[in-house]
């Protein structure tokens, strides 16, 4: 058993995983694909003092530092089920889906989130060359070029008033007959020169010339009738969802199913913590999910020092 077990391989468990390690205790990271969206990602260019990354370069690098220190590495292992403690410093059990189990004295989870996706023709074929999902990572790549924002709701539109500051027009597709962002940011949004709103429009395909995206095609859900329009990128804006469906009876989750966690990192279970893009923190970045992660882990080494000598 580990005294700091830790469940997600993404930067937010390679931080805690070093963290802990530091202090000279068990620790185990148990992932499902060590390196986590990071893999997923091609140009990064706000991880802070280094001024251009890849994603594959940073994940191999994430795995390296980790290496540096004694901690145990189960990669290709997913998580299906947590059982808490059943008293204050005992185990926890985490359930993986070949039927094994693995024990922590704490635990951190560090499952991170997926992008919604839209599921038509060219979106996976052109990501990364046009589609994206995250405005604060990639909306500098596309100054001065033409964008869309799929999605009116609160992220959609936020996106939408980011990307008009930076790139040359902005078209906010929505599916429904009105945004549903709220009624400051829709005001804010309509008070932009730069930005067209559609609402009752099914995107239906991304189109591109092989390298990378030149336009989509939309339904318009009210005549049926297919409309094209020209541009360079497409922000997927439907939602991110965070990967915590095998904790559902475990732990206290946010109505959008986000962890809940306070300021140092604990849940609603005692000596049970939790890091990163699958917790309440605002904003999901590489940075931000790399400070989560430190502070679940000295927040873990903090609890075990408080238990009683057994
Ligand atoms: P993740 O990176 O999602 O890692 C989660 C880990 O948990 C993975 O190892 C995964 O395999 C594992 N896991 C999930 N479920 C289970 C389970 N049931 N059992 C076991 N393991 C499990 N951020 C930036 O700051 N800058 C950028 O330029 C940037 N660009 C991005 C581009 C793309 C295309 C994407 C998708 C994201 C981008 N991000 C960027 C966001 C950034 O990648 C995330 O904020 C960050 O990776 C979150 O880290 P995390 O450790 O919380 O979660």
């Amino acid at each position: 058993p580990f005294e700091v077990l830790i469940v997600g391989g993404g930067p937010a468990g390679a931080a805690a995983a070093i963290y802990a390690a530091r202090k000279g205790i068990r620790t185990g990271v148990a992932a499902e694909r060590f390196g986590g969206q990071v893999l997923d990602t091609m140009a990064i260019e706000n991880f802070i003092s280094v001024n251009h990354t890849e994603g594959p370069k940073l994940a191999a690098a994430l795995e390296a530092h980790v290496k540096d220190y004694d901690v145990e590495i189960m990669n290709l292992q997913r998580a299906t089920k947590l059982i808490p403690a059943r008293t204050e410093g005992g185990y926890h059990e985490v359930v993986l889906d070949n039927g094994a189990s693995l024990k922590g004295r704490t635990l951190i989870l560090s499952t991170g989130a997926r992008w919604r996706q839209m599921g038509v023709p060219g979106e996976d074929e052109y990501r990364n060359k046009g589609v994206a999902y995250c405005p604060h990572c990639d909306g500098p790549l596309f100054k001065g070029k033409r964008v869309a924002v799929i999605g009116g709701g609160n992220s959609g539109v936020e996106a939408a008033i980011d990307l008009a500051g930076i790139v040359a027009h902005v078209t906010l597709i929505e599916f429904d007959s009105q945004l549903r962002a709220d009624a400051v940011l829709q005001r804010k949004l309509a008070s932009l020169p730069n930005v067209k709103i559609i609402t009752s429009a099914l995107t239906s395909k991304v189109d591109g010339n092989g390298e990378r995206v030149t336009g989509l095609s939309y339904k318009d859900r009210n005549s049926g009738t297919e409309h094209d329009i020209a541009l360079e990128g497409i922000f997927v804006q439907i939602g991110l969802v965070p990967n915590t469906e095998w904790l559902k009876d475990a732990v206290a989750l946010s109505p959008r199913g986000e962890i809940e966690i306070d300021a140092r990192g604990e849940t609603s279970v005692p000596g049970v913590f939790a890091a990163g893009d699958c917790t309440t923190v605002p904003y999901k970045q590489i940075v931000i999910a790399m400070g989560a992660g430190s502070t679940a882990g000295l927040s873990a080494f903090d609890y075990l020092i408080r238990l009683p000598a057994s």
